[in-house]
């Protein structure tokens, strides 16, 4: 669908990009994220895929906002606590991008649910906070063959992991042992200006991902207390479900 005045008008600034132009942008448009919690993660990721104009936009959380999200889950405000994040985060991007289509999740990513959730997606962001739910994002996605970047952030470091089934590792690469060899995460310290970094390269991974560009290959490393960020080169783990399902 070709662009109107006002959108031109709008997303100005990155159809200048040579990567993307009028026509990326129109790819954008007919684009749909789901992006699974809208909490430190999913709140930056939500605002900046929603002010780039991707067309349909998934909110997936179950929880409902509390006094101790402030400090990082940017969408949401004093007047928030007690409502659920799906539909306060749905409000908030209403106001800054009406074009966007809204798809409204109060509910959490369980095994029961997560294909139903994801299907018809062209791409999902992993701003979850647990290791258990990540892994069942995985295997929906490795099934559905959904792409999703991974997101996770603990204190000053954080890091991303762009997964496309059957060419890229996924999280079960990574982790061959499952949930078991997955970092705790009883440790809850974090600024919310590390959510952001994460949650930006993330909504870059995307922007990549659906406008037709190099996607990262591997895992993306990021500490806050050093200059920069690491790639980490991943290569698929020959036995692992991910590319026994691609054979
Ligand atoms: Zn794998």
């Amino acid at each position: 669908m070709a662009l109107n005045e006002l959108s031109r008008e709008i997303y100005q600034r990155q159809i200048l990009l040579p990567e993307l132009g009028e026509e990326g942008q129109e790819k954008l448009a007919a684009s749909s994220v789901l992006v699974c919690g809208c909490g430190g993660l999913g709140s930056p990721a939500l605002l900046y895929l929603a002010a780039m104009g991707i067309g349909r936009l998934g909110l997936l959380d179950g929880d409902v906002v509390s006094y101790s999200n402030l400090n990082r889950q940017v969408l949401y405000g004093r007047s928030d606590v007690g409502r659920r994040k799906a539909e306060a985060a749905a409000e908030r991007i209403r106001f800054l991008n009406p074009d966007i289509k809204l798809d409204v999740h109060g509910e959490y990513l369980t095994k029961d649910n997560a294909s139903s959730l994801l299907f018809g997606y062209d791409l999902a962001l992993d701003c979850l906070d647990n290791f258990p739910a990540r892994f069942i994002l995985n295997d929906a996605c490795l099934s559905l063959e959904i792409p999703f970047i991974h997101g996770g952030v603990n204190r000053l470091r954080g890091q991303t992991m762009t997964v496309i089934p059957g060419r890229t590792a996924c999280l079960r690469c990574l982790f061959p042992g499952g949930i078991e060899d997955a970092p705790d995460t009883d440790d809850k310290a974090i600024i919310g200006a590390t959510a952001g970094v994460i949650a930006s390269l993330q909504v870059t991974e995307a922007f990549k991902y659906l406008t037709g560009q190099p996607v990262n290959r591997g895992l993306l490393m990021y500490d806050g207390k050093e200059p920069g960020a690491r790639l980490l080169g991943l290569e698929p783990d020959p036995n692992c479900i991910c590319q026994v399902k691609s054979l």
